[in-house]
């Protein structure tokens, strides 16, 4: 989800609580950015902001972003239709700390 978007200067801005800077956040805004232009958006720029480490990231799309994050949305779609890419949800106490624990308990 956007932090916060700014349509009149086209950026968007992404909070990391985090105290260490990563390349998952870069991708994870590269990836708003995509869908931005995918709507029409031209030329929208990220700023990664990182309170903690008092540091802020400018991430821009690149024609190579622009080829690559389609081709891993149709990766990531065909192995979401193959229906066995997901390993089974392994119930440990540290899941309620993990990224991926509302995907893992939806329908519980
Ligand atoms: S919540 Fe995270 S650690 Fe737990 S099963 Fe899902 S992916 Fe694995």
């Amino acid at each position: 989800m956007l932090s916060f978007y700014d349509p009149q200067r086209k950026v968007v801005h992404e909070l990391k609580k985090s105290n260490k800077m990563e390349a998952s956040n870069v991708a994870q805004v590269k990836y708003y950015l995509w869908l931005l232009e995918e709507h029409g958006v031209a030329g929208p720029t990220a700023i990664l902001e990182y309170p903690k480490l008092r540091q802020t990231q400018t991430v821009e799309l690149s024609d190579e972003d622009r080829a690559r994050i389609p081709e891993e949305l149709a990766a990531l779609r065909a192995l979401l239709a193959d229906g066995t890419a997901c390993p089974p949800v392994i119930n440990k106490p540290f899941c309620q700390q993990c990224a991926y624990y509302e995907f893992c308990y939806v329908a519980e």
